[in-house]
């Protein structure tokens, strides 16, 4: 017997037929002698609307408010799951994020967990009930105020509930079958991988990747919580997220080891924007007081280029989500004097492709390949970033998906059947 904690997406829970798919599935692994612990999202586009709502009563809402709406979805879906467990003659009992025990700071929003304490979980269990928990939100002991941890959130609750129960698995499922070499609605021959190193898939999920949250990554790398990522949709096995020293328990159960790729995925991001600062006076500290600026607007800068300066000036080009850009863009311009560049370039039409791979530490040539495939298709290179482990390319917009096809092609990872898309979201 093992403790098994499940998570499932808004997808999987959008409409009462839904519901009943998901607690049949849950009553399933029950039967086969297991404890769960279901953490829940809210039904299909709930958030949003919520969301909607509350931006047609105030253009800013008070963030303890918004948790306090916000929080409400979790909490329909988890009551409904609940009482369709008990119609098909099992003990099912609903927490909210407070009364499992997630405790988190005060950030409304934003929340991270500090501290998870699941006494009413445990005795739940040890009761024989299946345990359904709110995704996505916490407590705050100083204010006694409800938080929410960020779009994506019941993720990270269900990484968070695994880690403090010790759960054997955290089974994450949404409505892909997995994770995937590319994007399989950008790239019809990606491959549903067995495993992923859990940097890697920190790696991909930071450049475009969206079937995990990072958050949820990171925590239960830090926790060494073994993570399965699979679809509600299908019986079929999804991805393992191993992490360090974690054995792929596949192979545990007999299969064959095999052998680790050097590129494990190409990931594809659209969401950036380039700015370019330009005639820059090229003396030291310029480039502080512009990140300073930039970091104080709250945008996240990415990839960042520096030409070489002919006339005592330069341009310095970066990368931040589009969504931030605005903010940068204007903070940058009521500082132009002080700073003392010429002007401002904005561009929202480029895209970012990434490969990753942890096989790159230790081969050589992996960016050759890359190159090769991209000057092979004509596409022009714009900014060029690495890690240890990813090589990235900042690309146009409209080159960005024959790019990915040619690039993924180009390190074998290009399977022989068509993926199988449920035209899902990830969620
Ligand atoms: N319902 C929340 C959201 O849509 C949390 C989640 O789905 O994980 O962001
Ligand atoms: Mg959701």
């Amino acid at each position: 017997m093992a403790l098994i904690v499940q998570k499932y997406g808004g997808s999987s829970v959008a409409d009462a037929e839904s519901i009943k798919r998901v607690a049949k599935r849950i009553v399933d692994t029950r039967r086969a002698g297991h404890d769960v612990v279901v953490a829940v999202s809210a039904m299909g586009d709930t958030t949003d609307e919520l969301l909607d709502l509350a931006n047609e009563v105030a253009p800013i809402p008070a963030p303890r408010e918004l948790d306090m709406l916000l929080s409400s979805g979790e909490r329909i879906s988890m009551a409904l799951l609940a009482m369709a467990i008990h119609s098909m003659g099992f003990e099912a009992r609903s927490f909210t994020g407070s009364q499992a025990g997630m405790i988190t700071d005060s950030q409304h929003g934003a929340a991270r967990i500090v501290d998870v304490t699941p006494v009413r979980l445990r005795e739940a269990l040890d009761e024989g009930a299946i345990v359904i928990v709110a995704g996505f939100q916490g407590f705050n002991r100083d204010t006694r105020d409800i938080t929410t941890l960020g779009r994506g959130g019941s993720d990270t609750t269900a990484v968070a509930l695994a880690a403090a129960l010790d759960a054997d698995v955290c089974e994450i499922y949404s409505d892909v079958d997995g994770i995937f070499t590319a994007d399989p609605r950008v790239i019809p021959k990606a491959q549903k991988l067995d495993h992923i190193g859990s940097e890697e898939m920190l790696e991909l999920a930071a450049n475009g990747a969206k079937v995990l949250y990072i958050r949820a990554v990171e925590y239960a790398r830090r926790h060494g919580v073994l993570i399965h990522a699979r679809s509600t949709f299908s019986s079929s096995e999804g991805t393992y997220v191993l992490g360090e020293g974690m054995k792929n328990p596949r192979e545990a159960e007999g299969a064959a080891a095999m052998e680790e790729p050097i590129v494990a995925g190409v990931a594809t991001d659209f969401g950036q924007a380039k700015i370019t600062v330009a005639g820059v006076p090229d003396v030291p500290g310029k480039a502080a007081e512009i990140f300073k600026i930039v970091a104080r607007s709250g945008a996240n800068v990415d990839m960042i280029v520096q030409n070489v300066s002919a006339t005592g000036r330069t341009d310095i080009s970066f990368t931040v989500p589009k969504a931030d850009s605005a903010a940068a863009l204007k903070a940058l311009a009521g500082e132009q004097t002080e700073v003392g560049f010429q002007n401002l370039v904005h561009d929202d039409q480029i895209g970012k492709l990434s490969v990753v791979g942890a096989g790159m530490r230790t081969h050589s040539g992996v960016s050759a390949v890359l190159f090769e495939a991209l000057s092979a298709g004509g596409i022009n290179i714009e900014m060029i970033s690495t890690s240890e482990i990813r090589i990235s390319v900042v690309l146009r917009d409209t080159d960005l998906a024959e790019a990915a096809h040619t690039v993924h092609t180009a390190y074998g990872l290009d399977g022989d059947a068509e993926a199988t898309v449920h035209a899902g979201t990830g969620r």
